[in-house]
């Protein structure tokens, strides 16, 4: 087996994972949003939940055994974890006080008060879902586009890990939590939704734990609408052309409609052939370590 090969699905514990682990993940934590729609505590559950399952189901079946972490990677990616999504709910009570304000008056001024409370809540929770990776798609692809938006919102740093893991996902440059909760902000306050945003919120964070996921999971199926871990590690390879493809980092949805989708293996993830430190991936907004090959080179408008 090469250094990154994945591992075949041999053996009945493997093959249920790899079947029933990411629809049976989200059938669970959609329910226990669904149960108390208005709970905020769920987000945090949730997240834990969903790490402990994916984080213990990597130890023993990991698709590419290269990527386990060792117990002092295992505790420091905890740490930054835990710290940057406090850094996270810090970003999401700013935008709170800078964009309600203005976005209801956006609202009330151009009569969006269109939001279709009535229906059955799961279809707002995916409404809410679809709009707001809609928005992220376009965010996203103009991050790896445009090399201002790319320092702007150190995208690099998330991209900068040569080994992936479910606590990929909230590896993240705290600048950009700016970025990451702003298309539900967007969706929330310009509508109006109510509780349909706190689902498409816990949908959207266990789908980016689960797509980093160092698992074997099927693709079919689930993968027309939803992002797999297959095509998110695609995205996270240290191949350019591989690189700007599935943008979508919870509905592969939009990627498939504007022809940014790929289906592949790739041999090798990171931003180059070795992975920068703690500090230079904190400083990426105004440095760019040395042999990175899918950061963005030009300015030039266009997608
Ligand atoms: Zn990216």
């Amino acid at each position: 087996m090469s250094k990154t090969e994945v591992a075949p699905v041999e053996g009945f514990l493997r093959q249920g994972l790899f079947y029933f682990l990411q629809p049976l993940l989200l059938v669970v934590v959609i329910s226990s949003w669904y149960l108390d729609p208005i709970r905020e505590q769920t987000y945090l559950l949730v997240i834990i939940f969903v790490q402990l399952v994916l984080g213990l189901s990597e130890q023993v079946f990991p698709a590419r055994p290269a990527w386990s972490s060792n117990a002092k990677e295992k505790i420091r990616n905890v740490t930054l974890v835990v710290m940057l999504t406090i850094s996270a709910l810090m970003v999401t009570e700013l935008y709170q006080v800078w964009l309600s304000e203005p976005l209801g008056a956006v609202r009330k001024s151009l009569g969006l008060n269109i939001w279709p409370h009535h229906w059955p809540l799961l279809v707002q929770l995916f409404m809410v879902f679809l709009l707001s990776e809609l928005i992220w798609y376009w965010m996203h692809r103009a991050e790896h586009r445009w090399k201002l938006v790319w320092r702007l919102s150190a995208h690099g740093s998330h991209h900068s890990f040569k080994k992936l893991g479910a606590l990929n996902f909230g590896l993240n440059h705290p600048l950009e939590y700016f970025f990451i909760v702003l298309p539900s902000f967007l969706v929330e306050l310009t509508f109006g939704v109510g509780s349909a945003a706190l689902g498409a919120a816990i949908l959207t964070v266990s789908q980016t734990s689960i797509v980093h996921s160092n698992i074997v999971l099927n693709t079919r199926w689930i993968g027309l609408l939803l992002t797999t871990n297959r095509y998110h590690i695609c995205h996270h390879s240290i191949v350019l052309s591989e690189s700007n493809t599935n943008y979508g980092c919870s509905a592969i949805l939009w990627d498939r409609l504007f022809g940014t989708f790929l289906d592949k293996t790739i041999d090798d993830a990171g931003t180059g052939p070795t992975e920068p430190t703690l500090w230079e991936k904190f400083l990426m907004p105004f440095k760019e370590p040395e042999g990175t090959t899918i950061a963005p080179v030009g300015s030039e408008v266009g997608l």
